[in-house]
């Protein structure tokens, strides 16, 4: 009989749904087509307004006002706030949740975001008696300073990135035998760019020889990534920029108005990800969860230029203590400065990152995790 996988995510940023996709392909390419099926349901988009424009809001918010985004982390990651927030988000939108759980019943259940997690395992339960209740199941998609929200100890199991997500379960009543470390799902095609980096840039039309810097910030284009390719784009050390804007459509057109002096190549949000990584040398990145781990299985050096107040500090913690890479936070001309200090040394220093940069990611993750929704769809 077919396996019905339903993954709870939302499109605020672009890691949950590259979470949720990267397992999904794991899913097909392991067992096949015609015994998995899948749905990606957009957790904030059942809800009632505001709350229903999360995705459009999330990059807002963290574009214009960061600091009020830390400070709501902060304050919504205090035990009691966190589970009345929790609650009222359930009650308030209960009706519609139950429906979202009644119009996707599954044989396993699995949560790819953290602030929807514990509302849809409520809508979930009050809509499936305990015998029907499929298995629910966590990825947590944070890489280290986790949120309270990921963890509910009446999930089935929770699948955690690093150590540290680990004992933040269990500071926030996990069970040691409900969670297993298996690193940050990675989508396989990650793992398999066969073009070389130089069959790859003719592909692209970009310079074949230059050092070749990739800037990317997130699935949403946020944070100054304009100002660093400006003050990267000033130093006078040979190079090429490939910019991705994302999905932040002003930003790309931004770029693409402007005269720069190195050969720079603007994207909108690329599907091609794994072979632009390929493609280059070294990344300059807002420190997003996914687009690090990526990084890691490239083996690329990363400059973090920027990270979401709260639930991004960690990720720049697991790069630094790893050496994949220095955080220069909101200082573009330090930026360029650093790049300009590793393009001009004799490459040793970016050798040294790129080896350490290697160790920082589990290949093997997605294929776990998907192996374990397995097992529980067929429980
Ligand atoms: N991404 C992509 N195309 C783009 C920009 C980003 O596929 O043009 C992907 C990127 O590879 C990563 C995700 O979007 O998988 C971004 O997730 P991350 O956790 O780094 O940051 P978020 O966008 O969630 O803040």
């Amino acid at each position: 009989m077919v396996k019905r996988i339903v993954f709870l995510m939302s499109d605020t940023g672009g890691g949950h749904r590259a979470a949720a996709e990267a397992i999904t392909e794991a899913l097909y390419l392991q067992y096949g087509h015609d015994a998995v099926t899948v749905s990606l349901v957009d957790v904030y988009r059942q809800m009632k307004y505001p709350m229903n424009k999360m995705p459009e809001f999330y990059p807002w918010i963290v574009n214009h006002a960061p600091w009020a985004w830390g400070l709501g982390y902060f304050i919504g990651n205090i035990k009691p706030i966190c589970w009345l927030s929790q609650r009222l988000m359930y009650l308030n939108n209960r009706k519609r949740l139950q429906q979202m759980a009644k119009d996707h019943p599954a044989d396993v259940v699995v949560s790819v975001h953290s602030v929807i997690t514990q509302p849809s395992m409520m809508a979930y339960r009050a809509v499936f008696s305990p015998d029907d209740m499929p298995p629910f199941l966590i990825v947590v998609t944070d890489l280290a300073s986790t949120p309270r929200y990921w963890y509910d100890s009446r999930a089935d199991h929770c699948y955690v990135p690093t150590q540290a997500a680990y004992d933040n379960g269990i500071r926030n009543g996990m069970r040691p035998n409900q969670m297993t470390i298996t690193g940050l799902p990675v989508h396989p095609r990650f793992m398999d760019v066969q073009a070389s980096k130089t069959e790859l840039r003719q592909a692209f039309g970009w310079d074949v020889n230059l050092p070749t810097v990739l800037m990317v910030a997130g699935g949403d284009g946020m944070g100054p990534l304009y100002e660093t390719a400006r003050a990267i784009d000033a130093i006078d050390t040979p190079c090429q920029l490939v910019v991705i804007a994302g999905k932040n459509d002003n930003l790309k057109q931004r770029l693409q108005q402007t005269d720069w002096r190195h050969p720079v190549h603007v994207y909108g949000f690329v599907q091609d990800m794994p072979q632009k990584m390929k493609a280059v040398d070294i990344l300059v990145t807002k420190a997003g969860p996914a687009t690090i781990t990526e990084a890691g299985i490239m083996g690329l050096p990363m400059i973090l230029s920027d990270s979401i107040p709260g639930q991004e500090a960690g990720n720049v913690t697991h790069v630094e203590v790893n050496n994949a890479g220095v955080f220069i936070r909101n200082n573009p001309a330090l930026v360029a400065k650093t790049l300009q200090n590793w393009l001009s040394d004799d490459g040793q220093t970016l050798q040294q990152l790129q080896q350490n940069a290697c160790k920082l990611s589990n290949p093997n993750a997605v294929w776990e995790i998907a192996d374990a929704i397995w097992q529980y769809a067929n429980r």
